[in-house]
């Protein structure tokens, strides 16, 4: 339990991945494509409303990958 989620009713944002023609999104922490239940969870396009520490791990991955690639061109 921690003191911004008193009564655990905070739900969790994941960054948005994929989306299928249905409708369904899959968040960026999951391996393998999975429904995201919006019972219990949220997703979102904006990374600094993410709140899933695992999406929040892979934003940081991609991002430090980016600035790899942007310092390698001449
Ligand atoms: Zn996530």
């Amino acid at each position: 339990m921690s003191r911004d989620d008193p009564y655990h009713d905070v739900k969790k944002y994941h960054m948005a991945h994929l989306w299928s023609q249905k409708g369904d999104v899959s968040p960026l922490c999951a391996d393998k494509p999975r429904k995201i239940n919006l019972s219990r969870e949220l997703w979102t396009i904006r990374p600094e409303a993410v709140t899933c520490k695992k999406c929040l791990a892979r934003l940081a991955e991609k991002k430090a990958a980016e600035s790899a690639k942007g310092a390698a061109k001449p």
